[in-house]
């Protein structure tokens, strides 16, 4: 199968496997599982900041991130289409009672600033208590500009708002920009990353920021069910993917800018893809809108992608140039097909 819907698809590989099978482990809510602590060091070394945790998923890292620097009645400044808006399926406002305050983001995935600041609640009682503003990258597969996020935490140090990045995939981030995600990191507060897109790991994310912060975030994850105990399993996945995947990530990019390249040869399709601020995700709309039969059509094939108005590529460490090519081979044969039944 080549499965193209999301660099959430990627398997273990065999060293990855070898990595788990030697790990020593022990119960971690005791704080005894030396794999997980050495992930959770590690990842606060990485990117800059005090500590760390680990937890299975990055809705609940991000989760943990809203409930740690908001309390209830308190508000969220993030961007519409975010992931810790849109696809959490509301856990900020559910379970945390923190009111989001969604707001547009430009084509580069940016809040503008001026519009932000437009948001931000008067003390008052008719209010929310605005306190944290959020953003995400990469958003949509689009790095944001060092620029960008740093008067973004001027924005929020005159404001006197928390500053929390969902960076799920902030080392493509950094890949692409050539910089060390330190600096990309810096000017936030707390910064959730995902071990389980394209750096491979099967399971898990980690938050980092301050020991305050983070020691808040152990007792929200015991609340939500995330403490785990012989964590280390998977912890040692991650530890793997730290340690030897993170360059790889240059290699979905560059496939990604082959295939965005390869897309264009066909008149139906309209391929969204700017090499100065995609990474790993190509975008594409049919004009005659038929992504759900071509989905159908390639799926014959073992090829899989989710169709939608406009359909997300994604690429990663399990799709090789050679797929690539695949793909292309299984919709010159659809178009073809489609031509002669007209
Ligand atoms: C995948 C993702 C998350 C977290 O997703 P989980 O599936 O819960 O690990 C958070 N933010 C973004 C932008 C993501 O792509």
């Amino acid at each position: 199968m080549i499965d193209f819907r999301s660099d959430t698809v990627t398997k273990p590989s065999a060293q990855m496997m070898s990595a788990i099978n030697s790990a020593p482990v022990g119960d971690d809510v005791y704080g005894d599982d030396p794999t997980v602590n050495q992930l959770e060091h590690m990842s606060a070394a990485m990117l800059g900041k005090q500590a760390a945790i680990f937890a299975p998923s990055g809705t609940q890292t991000n989760l943990l991130a809203l409930m740690s620097h908001c309390d209830r009645g308190d508000e969220y400044l993030v961007g519409q289409l975010a992931h810790t808006y849109k696809y959490e399926a509301g856990g900020a406002a559910v379970l945390g009672s923190i009111q989001p305050q969604p707001i547009e983001m430009n084509v580069s995935g940016e809040i503008d600033l001026e519009l932000a600041a437009t948001y931000i609640k008067p003390d008052d009682i008719h209010f929310a208590r605005t306190k944290l503003f959020c953003l995400e990258n990469t958003t949509m597969g689009r790095v944001l500009s060092l620029d960008y996020i740093n008067a973004a935490g001027q924005f929020c140090k005159q404001k006197k708002l928390a500053f929390h990045l969902d960076g799920a995939r902030v080392f493509n981030a950094a890949v692409k920009l050539g910089a060390d995600v330190i600096d990309i990191v810096k000017p936030f507060d707390s910064v959730s990353i995902c071990l389980s897109k394209g750096l491979g790991a099967p399971i898990g994310s980690v938050l980092v920021g301050s020991h305050e912060l983070i020691n808040k975030a152990r007792r929200h994850r015991k609340m939500l069910g995330g403490a785990m105990r012989q964590a280390g399993l998977i912890a040692a996945a991650g530890i793997y993917a730290l340690e030897n995947n993170i360059s790889d990530l240059a290699l979905d990019h560059d496939n990604a800018q082959y295939l965005a390249n390869e897309l264009a040869q066909f008149d139906d399709l309209m391929v969204t893809y700017d090499p100065a601020i995609y990474t790993n995700m190509v975008y594409v709309q049919s004009k005659s809108g038929q992504f759900q039969s071509i989905a159908d059509a390639l799926l014959q094939h073992d090829i899989k992608i989710s169709p939608s108005k406009n359909t997300r590529f994604v690429l990663h460490r399990d799709i090789s140039h050679d797929n690539i090519d695949s793909l292309i081979t299984q919709l010159k044969h659809y178009y073809h097909q489609v031509k002669s039944n007209a």
